[in-house]
């Protein structure tokens, strides 16, 4: 074990850690070698239970996410603490749910350890748009139904400054993160900007995660249906065709199961396998 003098003497540093959903499986090798090497942890609330529970034993880890009726740290008091751990020579390791810089003040955390002339590293995570969606067979983009895609929160330190209309009028997929206790907000702003009432969506909670829960209806519907599946945090809303691919995707699959194997597709396909490759 190092003294505290060889520390001391040692250049700390700090990685910015995305930790993805909350699927263990979906933690890059990046993001573990970081948690192996780290001599402390700062985790927040969106750190699953299952990801804290690779963390090497002994290693000391501390909770700075927000807790109900008790102290929380506030984000400036982290980025101080962060800083301070590595200029005491340590590498610090603060991971983070889904990807540091979306929606996860990553980028501030990165320019007081820039600032404070600490060496820093970013690694990157599986944003929950991109993870929850994919884990509940919804594309973010498919070819016919949606070109784009948008991340948006409803959560803003002051005033949310969204174009409503522009998201609205955009034939695209929209992806509204800590958007669960604004739901009528949202659905009112959607449908004044002049989206149908009709328009498609999802709700995804506890996305990536062994209790995910996919709740689909229309924007017309999306205040109702929070509240009577009484959907908690984390969830992210999904707004667009591509929740319609569902059925497409239930569709396929059933039409699958009523096929008689043998079929002509069956022949076209062993006709691909057996021809050599270019
Ligand atoms: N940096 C994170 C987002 C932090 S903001 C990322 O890249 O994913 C917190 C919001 O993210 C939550 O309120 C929720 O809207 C969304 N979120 C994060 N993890 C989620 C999960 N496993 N399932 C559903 N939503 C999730």
């Amino acid at each position: 074990m190092q003294s505290v003098n060889e520390n001391q003497r040692k250049a700390g540093r700090i990685s910015l850690v995305g930790a993805g959903p909350g699927d263990p499986d979906l933690l890059t090798v990046k993001a573990m070698k970081a948690i192996n090497s780290a001599d402390l942890i700062f985790f927040d609330q969106l750190v699953s239970a299952e990801i804290r529970a690779l963390f090497p034993q002994g290693k000391p880890a501390f909770y700075v996410g927000k807790q109900k009726n008790k102290h929380s740290f506030t984000q400036e008091q982290i980025n101080r603490l962060i800083v301070l751990k590595a200029q005491q020579g340590l590498h610090v390791v603060r991971l983070k749910g889904g990807d540091p810089f979306v929606f996860g003040r990553g980028g501030e955390e990165l320019l007081q350890a820039a600032s404070a002339g600490v060496e820093v590293d970013v690694v990157p995570g599986i944003t929950a748009a991109s993870g929850c969606t994919t884990a509940a067979s919804i594309p973010l983009t498919h070819r016919g139904l949606s070109q784009a895609c948008t991340f948006i929160t409803a959560h803003a330190e002051k005033d949310l400054t969204l174009d409503w209309s522009a998201l609205a009028r955009l034939d695209q997929t929209l992806v509204i993160y800590m958007g669960i206790s604004r739901a009528s907000f949202i659905r009112d702003q959607l449908l004044c900007a002049g989206m149908k009432a009709s328009t498609p969506i999802a709700i995804i909670e506890n996305g990536c995660r062994q209790n995910q829960r996919e709740i689909l209806g229309c924007l017309n519907d999306l205040e109702v249906l929070v509240e009577v599946h009484a959907v908690t945090s984390p969830a992210i809303i999904v707004v667009g065709d591509v929740v319609l691919f569902k059925a497409q995707l239930q569709r396929a699959q059933a039409s699958a199961s009523a096929h008689v194997s043998g079929s002509d597709d069956d022949d076209v396909g062993e006709a691909l396998l057996s021809r050599p490759c270019a």
